[in-house]
């Protein structure tokens, strides 16, 4: 499985940034994590990371679109941009099943507050502890 170069990939190589996409999507396809669940881990997460918070400048109104590409551009990490709630558990999901840690997932999505490992597992979710001690 190999991935495109960018136009910071060295003449006949590939820069680190691109190595380390193919590490992630090679991990990817490593078995995950069924996506129902998935789905249920990252809701939790997005939850966790914003109840009682009011200042959360990357979220967007709900439009009842996703945009793909948007989503793309989080769950590779490329930069910070604002998603929906239903585009933050599109990208939440698809991480989880790459096997992306709370922390990772809080960061990539840039949700208000960084959610830990050991908030997971102190969660009184059991979902959250479950994911927590899979020790992704
Ligand atoms: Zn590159």
């Amino acid at each position: 499985m190999t991935s495109g170069r960018c136009k910071k990939c060295p003449p006949g190589g590939r820069c680190e940034r691109c190595k380390a996409r193919d590490r992630y999507r090679q991990r990817a396809y490593r078995g995950g994590i069924p996506r129902k669940l998935a789905k249920q881990i990252a809701f939790e997460i997005i939850r966790l990371a914003t109840t009682g918070i009011d200042d959360d400048p990357y979220l967007l109104p709900d439009d009842g679109l996703i945009d793909p590409l948007a989503v793309e551009i989080v769950i590779y990490g490329e930069r910070r941009i604002a998603l929906t709630h239903a585009e933050r558990l599109a990208a939440a999901t698809a991480l989880v099943q790459r096997r992306g840690t709370a922390r990772m997932i809080s960061m990539r999505l840039s949700l208000p507050r960084i959610i830990t490992e050991s908030e997971c597992l102190n969660s009184t979710v059991p979902v959250l502890r479950s994911f927590a001690s899979y020790g992704i």
